[in-house]
Formats: structure tokens, C-alpha cells, sequence
């Protein structure tokens, strides 16, 4: 029996608050609930539902007559009203019309800890996004899965070893509800292999946007069908295929059941690409050929790709696809061989089904997530533009952003509001920049302390809940946190918290361990090391690095001066980014697809110090005599690149970070230590820099203008009279295929080999095509290299249908100096091209 409190009158809008996650982004409405009542909302752990169950009536109706209190909940009730108002920030107005709704698909969500259905970085970005989406009015919609035992708890026992804990959630304790269309629930149904599955559909609310969930422990299914949706990322290859089935599939069906017809679709890693097979079979079941219908939806995705490594793209064993798909045939109109390959990798093993193919094959606008990523992922799909160079190929890319209010520490916050009050809307802007510039040190400094001191409480309480389990003599757990007992602003906190996979290399730092004992001892200022993170369950080397460390944390040399702290969430993640001196990242380059963590310590004005990868490597700036952290440099292909990484770490550490650290000025009535100046211009600049270009506004103004605009557009021209340009589009790669091999070019006039300024650079090519009209080719001059390279685009002035022949003239621009180099290359058009080398075809002269 739980008796429940009732929420007096003057309350009610707690109630909605507690229901939108609009408070995992707000601080002032977490106060609130703080201030009723302090003690339950420690115990609830950060969820507003939960808290409004178990409060005392005392405290509720305390608080109801506290007009302080209702002033404080009137302000943040406005504050919340005011995001939701529907009206778009800046530009994006004309950006999107409020005709469109982007559709945004994840396999997992991070939105705040009271909502476990993520497991690392990538759900986190998908919560951003979403926080992001709603700040500026972007009509997105998500679509994911609601985990009944989200990822898992993490335990770790006294020899350092990982014990998984799965606990059901109560949905009724969760800030969701169910999606309802009128006032029926939503359920949506998909054919598996000889059964129907029912997945019901929850809502989740953050800010204005809405994301949908789907579940399938409901009644009508089977107990193991029922279980699809109970562990994120957990289960054997055919669970995670059931799984991917039903975000995919399921995913498009609710949004369909719910009257949301998306313009744009935005597939957040390949997890859930079997959302285009359902759009398609929406098509072909409607009377359009399955290839047409295959380029009307590819028109109108994105897909943004994570995954720096063939090893980690998802894959199927083709039988398991078969059997998966069967049910579908029928209304696509092809065999089961056909839509297999529409899953070949056509550089890797072609046995295997590949999500990420689907997704690149589905889609016509795809990104890497940094600069590094975007030009591996190129290269890594370079076949399915066998002749188009990596460097031009249509994979792309958008750097990640993180959600600024989200982790920014309380004071930075409460002095931006202070300062100018609509700040949140003008991350973009250089002036956000110029705001950080003008804090003073001292205050910049004892901002930084107080989250310091903030995250050290908390640690300590945690290694003593940590320590009690482990049943340790009270001496040990002194031990433990005998630097984190002194004064703040004396010892240096380095942090490493995230996923335990074996890329991210967090025991980097203890390669050379002799070396790092005598650091730590011979410091001027005393060391600590603070290591989190889960590894996955299956992932045995994972859970061996997170015992090494455990182990260290034990040794008498490191004993305090490394810290292991169970449980890594978002809300441990908040004050960690938040109240470190430092960051550490030591990711194998280039693994680190971005890396977000590091992005978070940034705005906050913690230094980063990582190998230069990922968001890092555009993200580092250093300048005369300032800079916002340090880059280890990576050492790809080394046989001893560990060693050298190892070296190069530590060495940064004892004579850069170290030594900038410890200088400080001669103590004033104030300071009694004396301020360090030079750190806290580096913090500055971390945030000024960093803030900035590495918001998730930034990130999804950027997906909204450079993708989602096109994505519409391009999905509607493929639609328009009766999928006219679809089926084009489709006729015309058959012809491509059919004759491509015959196309040739010759050029019939170009420049002499010395010309003078002021003649006329123009070349001409004749081309031939049998098959195909000369009105689809267009040839190109590609002008010098690297930096300097240009492409100049022919036009076709001359062309006969019989034979199919035509005459391009390439105007060469004016301004050319010196000696250029050039070649001449024919590449075939269409009016359906997103991007002009996306048909993967091009000729050399
Ligand atoms: C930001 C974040 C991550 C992502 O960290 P990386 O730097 O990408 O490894 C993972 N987990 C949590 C809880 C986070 O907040």
C-alpha cells in the first residue's frame, strides 16, 4: 500500500512540471522540489513524479502557504510557458515552414537520470538534440524504445568486478504517459515471423517536443516477446534484430496511428534503418514500383552515422533478416534477395546484413559527427561511390553540440541569467563569448571551487556507500579520501568518466606506472584521479580495465589519489564535468567519433587534456600564451602506440598541467593562497571558445539548414505528381547501369601550355554516351590540389540525340596565376541530386 499525498490547489503546476523534462534542463524548477522538501527529494534521486508520490502532506501544504515559495514557482511556471510559446528563435523560421515535422529517431534517449533508457554518449546527444530542437522551435518529433530495465545498474564489488543489477522500472514512478490519439491509447502492431507483436506507446514530454516510445510488455504478446523492450542494447543478436524491428517498423506505424505525417526523417545511427523499408512498403503497397519508391524516401532522410570502425556497424546473419522481412514481401513487390541487398557492404564481408549500408542506401543526405569522423566515415563508405574520391563523396558532417543549460554549473547559470536574461537563445552568437571575457577571475574562480566542492561531497558519499558495502575497515575509506579532505583549491582533480569500451583506453594513464606513482608523489600539489563508467555486460576486456583501476584505487601508492565510483549517470556526469580541474580522454585515434564529455567540461572551464580526436581535434585552440587544454598527439598505426600516447600523456601532465596549476599570485586579504591567474585565463578561454561552437543549437541549426531543409524540399519534389521525379530517378539509374561503361570524352580545344592574362581559358570535351542523353552528363575541371583545388562546371552547348554525342565548353576563371594544374572528369546529372556526386559515378580524361 502507498498512500499518496494530494497536491493542494496553489500547487497543480508542480504536477505539470514534474511531467515535462523541461526540468532535467532547469535548475529552477529542481529547486523547487528541493525547497518543499529537501530530505524526499534527496531520496527520490532527482525525479520530480516520483517525489510528488512519496511527499509528506506537511510539507505540500507548508509549502502552499509559503508565498515566497509560490512567487518562486509563479516565476519558473513562466519560465517554462515562455519556451513552450510557440514561435521560432532567430532565422529558422523561413529555415522550416510550420507545415513540417522532422521525424528523429534513437535507439536510446538521455534526458535526465530519472529516465534511464540510454547507455553512453549517444543517447545523451539524442536528448540534446531534442532540448535543442525545442529551444528553437524546430518541429521535431522522436521515436525510440522504452526499456523496462534500461541499460543496467552498475555494482561493483570489493575485487573490482562489474555485477550488472536489472531492476524492472515502475512506469507509474516515470515523468511519461501514454500517447493517446482522442482518448484511446496508442498501440501499434508489426509482423514477426509467425506472430503479430503489440507494442503500446508512451510519450515523453521535453519542453515542445514530443518523443514517443514504444513498449512491448503488454498483455496480448508472449512472455518472450514481451521482454523485447526490457534491456537496452541487452539480449542476442535476434533480440536486438526484434528490437531494431520494432523501432523501425513500429516506430513508423506510431507515428502514423498518431496522425504525424513527418516531411523529414532523421535516422540517429543505423539502429533504426528498417524505418525505411516501412516507409517504402508504405509506397508500394499504394501502387508505387519498389526502386521509385526507394529514392521517394531516401529524398526526404537523413542518416547520421557514429561508428568510426567496421567492426562496430551492426550486423545480421542474412537467414535472420529473411525470416524477419518474409512478412513484408508481399507488399514491396520484390524477393527476399532484393531487399538482402539492400544490406551489402560492398566493401567488407557481403555475407552479413549491415544496418549502416541500409541506412546509406535509404538515405540521401548522410553525416559523421566531428570533422575527423565525417572524413573516416567517408572513407570507410567509399564503395558505395566506387568512383568518386573519398574527399568528395556525399558523407559529411555536423560536429556534436552538447545542451548548454543542461550542464553548465549552477553558478555560471545564475550569473549568465543575471547578466542577459535571454542567453539561451543566442548560444550561436560571438557575443556569448565576450559575456565570459568580462567575468572576473576571482569570481570565475570561486564559481569553479564551488563546484569543485559540490562534486567532492558528493564523491565522498559515494566511496563511503561504495566502502560499507565492501565491508572495509574505516582506515580504508580515510584513505580513500585523503586528498579529497584537503582545501579545493589545493589539490588537481583530473576526471575520466564515460562508457568502459576498450577504445577509450582508460588505463592509458597507468601504462607506465612507476612513472605515474612518482608523479603523484613528488607533485607539488597533490593528485587525484577520478574514474567512472559502466561496461557493457558481454564486454569482458571492459570489465578487466574497470577492475585495473579498481585495483589501483587499492594499491598504498595510489590509494586516494585514484578514486573507482560506481554508477556513472547523468546526474554523476553533470558534476563531474562541472567540478574537475581537468578532462581526460585518451580514445585510440580515431575511435572517438566525437566524444561529448569533453564539450561539457569545456563550457564549464574545465581544461581538457586528450588526444586529438574527435570533436577535440577542431575543438582545441591554443594561442600565445593561452589556451583552453592540452592535445596528446596519436600515434595511429604504431606498433607502441600505447607507450608513446602513455608517454606523451604524463609528460603533459608533469610539465604543463601540473606546473600551470600550481602558479599562483602572492595571497591577498581575499585569497589567502593566492589566485591562479594563468589557469583561470585558460578556463576562460575553454569556455569562451568552446561554449560557443560545441552547443547543441549550434548542432541542430546547423542539421535544420544544412539537411532538414533539403530533405523536405528534395522529399516533396520526388512526391510531387504522383512521384513523377522518383520514378525518373529510378529510370535513370537503370540507364546509368545499363550504359555508363560506354560513356567517353575527348577534348577537342584547351589552353595551350603558356597563356597570357586576358586570353580566354576555356576547354571543350566532346562527349559520347551511348544510352544515355548528353543532357545527363556534365563534365568538370578540377583545378590544383589540396587548399587550392576548384572544380569548374561545364556547361553543354552543343548535343545530338542520334548518335547521343555533346559538346561542353569549361570557362576557366580569370584569376589564374602561375602554373595549375588540371584534369577533366564527366560525372552524370539529374534534377534529383541532393549532392552532385551521390550516383557514385565518374569518368577521368
Ligand atoms: C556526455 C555523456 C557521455 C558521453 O561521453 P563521451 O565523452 O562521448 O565518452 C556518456 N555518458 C554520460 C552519462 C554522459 O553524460
Amino acid at each position: 500500500m502507498e498512500v499518496r499525498p494530494s497536491l493542494p490547489p496553489a500547487l497543480t503546476h508542480l504536477n505539470e512540471l514534474a511531467g515535462n523534462l523541461h526540468y532535467s534542463r532547469s535548475r529552477a524548477v529542481r529547486d523547487l522540489f528541493d525547497r518543499v522538501d529537501a530530505v524526499t527529494w534527496a531520496q527520490v534521486e532527482g525525479n520530480p513524479v516520483r517525489f510528488l508520490q512519496l511527499m509528506p502532506q506537511a510539507s505540500l501544504d507548508r509549502a502552499a502557504d509559503d508565498s515566497a515559495f509560490l512567487a518562486e514557482l509563479a516565476a519558473a511556471w513562466r519560465g517554462f510557458e515562455e519556451h513552450c510559446a510557440d514561435q521560432r528563435v532567430g532565422a529558422l523560421d523561413s529555415v522550416i515552414g510550420a507545415d513540417a515535422t522532422v521525424a528523429y529517431f534513437c535507439a536510446e534517449f538521455g534526458f535526465h537520470e530519472s529516465l534511464p533508457i540510454y547507455s553512453g554518449g549517444l543517447g545523451i546527444l539524442a536528448g540534446d538534440h531534442c532540448k535543442a530542437a525545442s529551444d528553437l522551435g524546430v518541429p521535431l518529433v522522436g521515436v525510440g524504445l522504452l526499456y523496462r530495465q534500461g541499460y543496467f545498474q552498475q555494482c561493483i564489488d570489493a575485487e573490482g568486478r562489474q555485477h550488472p543489477r536489472f531492476e524492472d522500472l515502475e512506469f507509474s514512478h516515470l515523468p511519461i504517459r501514454p500517447a493517446t490519439r482522442g482518448s484511446a491509447p496508442v498501440e501499434v502492431r508489426v509482423e514477426f515471423p509467425g506472430r503479430m507483436v503489440t507494442a503500446q506507446v508512451w510519450e515523453v514530454r521535453v519542453g515542445r517536443v514530443v518523443v514517443y516510445l514504444l513498449d512491448t510488455d503488454v498483455a496480448d504478446n508472449t512472455a518472450a516477446d514481451r521482454e523485447i523492450t526490457h534491456r537496452l542494447y541487452g539480449g542476442d543478436r535476434r533480440r536486438r534484430l526484434e528490437q531494431e524491428m520494432l523501432l523501425g517498423v513500429g516506430g513508423v506505424r506510431a507515428l502514423r496511428a498518431l496522425g504525424i505525417m513527418p516531411s523529414a526523417w532523421h535516422i540517429n545511427e543505423g539502429h533504426a534503418a528498417f524505418s525505411i523499408l516501412e516507409r517504402v512498403r508504405e509506397l508500394t503497397r499504394d501502387g508505387l514500383a519498389f526502386d521509385p519508391a526507394r529514392h521517394a524516401v531516401a529524398a526526404a532522410t537523413l542518416f547520421t552515422t557514429h561508428t568510426p570502425v567496421p567492426a562496430g556497424h551492426d550486423t545480421f546473419a542474412p537467414d535472420l533478416i529473411e525470416a524477419h522481412v518474409q512478412p513484408f514481401l508481399a507488399d514491396l513487390g520484390v524477393d527476399a534477395p532484393t531487399v538482402l541487398s539492400l544490406g551489402t557492404d560492398p566493401a567488407h564481408d557481403g555475407k552479413h546484413f549491415n544496418m549502416t549500408a541500409l541506412a546509406l542506401r535509404g538515405s540521401r543526405q548522410h553525416n559523421g559527427v566531428s570533422r575527423v569522423h565525417g572524413t573516416v566515415a567517408a572513407q570507410m563508405s567509399q564503395a558505395f561511390w566506387p568512383e568518386v574520391p573519398a574527399e568528395e563523396n556525399p558523407l559529411t558532417h555536423v560536429t556534436n553540440g552538447v545542451h548548454v543549460e543542461t550542464f553548465l554549473n549552477r553558478d555560471l547559470t545564475r550569473l549568465f541569467d543575471a547578466t542577459r536574461r535571454d542567453w539561451r537563445n543566442h548560444l550561436h552568437e560571438a557575443g556569448i563569448g565576450e559575456l565570459v571575457e568580462r567575468i572576473d577571475p576571482a569570481r570565475l574562480w570561486s564559481m569553479h571551487l564551488s563546484a569543485k566542492a559540490h562534486l567532492v561531497d558528493d564523491l565522498k558519499a559515494r566511496l563511503q556507500r561504495q566502502s560499507e558495502r565492501f565491508g572495509e575497515a574505516h582506515v580504508r575509506l580515510k584513505q580513500r579520501c585523503r586528498v579529497l579532505e584537503q582545501p579545493v583549491d589545493d589539490f588537481l582533480m583530473v576526471g575520466f568518466a564515460r562508457r568502459f569500451a576498450t577504445y577509450k583506453r582508460a588505463g592509458l594513464l597507468f601504462r607506465q606506472r612507476e612513472r605515474l606513482a612518482r608523479l603523484i608523489e613528488t607533485s607539488p600539489r597533490p593528485l587525484v584521479f577520478v574514474f567512472a563508467g559502466k561496461a557493457h555486460p558481454a564486454d569482458e576486456p571492459g570489465q578487466a580495465l574497470l577492475k585495473e583501476v579498481h585495483e589501483l584505487s587499492a594499491d598504498p601508492r595510489f590509494a586516494g589519489h585514484v578514486l573507482l565510483i560506481e554508477g556513472y549517470d547523468m546526474g554523476l556526469a553533470r558534476r563531474l564535468v562541472a567540478g574537475c580541474d581537468v578532462w581526460l580522454n585518451t580514445p585510440e585515434f580515431p575511435m572517438e567519433a566525437s566524444g561529448t564529455s569533453g564539450q561539457k567540461a569545456g563550457i564549464n572551464g574545465v581544461l581538457n587534456l586528450s588526444v586529438a580526436d574527435g570533436w577535440w581535434a577542431e575543438g582545441h585552440d591554443h594561442r600565445e600564451g593561452v589556451a583552453n587544454g592540452w592535445s596528446i598527439s596519436p600515434t595511429p598505426g604504431a606498433a607502441d602506440r600505447d607507450v608513446r600516447e602513455a608517454d606523451d600523456l604524463l609528460t603533459l601532465l608533469e610539465t604543463e598541467v601540473i606546473p600551470l596549476f600550481d602558479r599562483r599570485e602572492a595571497p591577498a586579504d581575499n585569497v589567502p593562497e593566492g589566485l591562479p591567474l594563468e589557469w583561470i585565463a585558460w578556463q576562460r578561454h575553454a569556455i569562451a571558445t568552446i561554449l560557443p561552437r560545441f552547443n547543441a543549437s549550434r548542432m541542430v541549426r546547423d542539421y535544420a539548414e544544412r539537411h532538414y531543409r533539403r530533405a523536405i524540399d528534395a522529399g516533396r519534389l520526388l512526391a510531387q505528381d504522383g512521384y513523377r521525379a522518383a520514378k525518373g530517378r529510378a529510370e535513370f539509374e537503370q540507364l546509368l547501369a545499363a550504359h555508363w561503361a560506354g560513356v567517353e570524352g575527348k577534348v577537342i580545344s584547351a589552353p595551350g601550355s603558356i597563356m597570357r592574362q586576358g586570353d580566354s581559358l576555356s576547354i571543350e570535351i566532346e562527349t559520347t554516351s551511348p544510352g544515355l542523353p548528353p543532357q545527363s552528363l556534365r563534365c568538370e575541371a578540377v583545378l590544383g590540389d589540396g587548399a587550392f583545388r576548384r572544380i569548374v562546371v561545364g556547361e553543354l552547348i552543343e548535343s545530338t540525340d542520334e548518335p547521343m554525342r555533346g559538346r561542353h565548353r569549361i570557362q576557366l576563371p580569370e584569376d589564374l596565376a602561375g602554373e595549375v594544374d588540371y584534369w577533366l572528369r564527366i560525372v552524370p546529372t539529374h534534377e534529383t541530386l541532393l549532392h552532385p556526386y551521390e550516383l557514385g559515378r565518374m569518368v577521368w580524361l
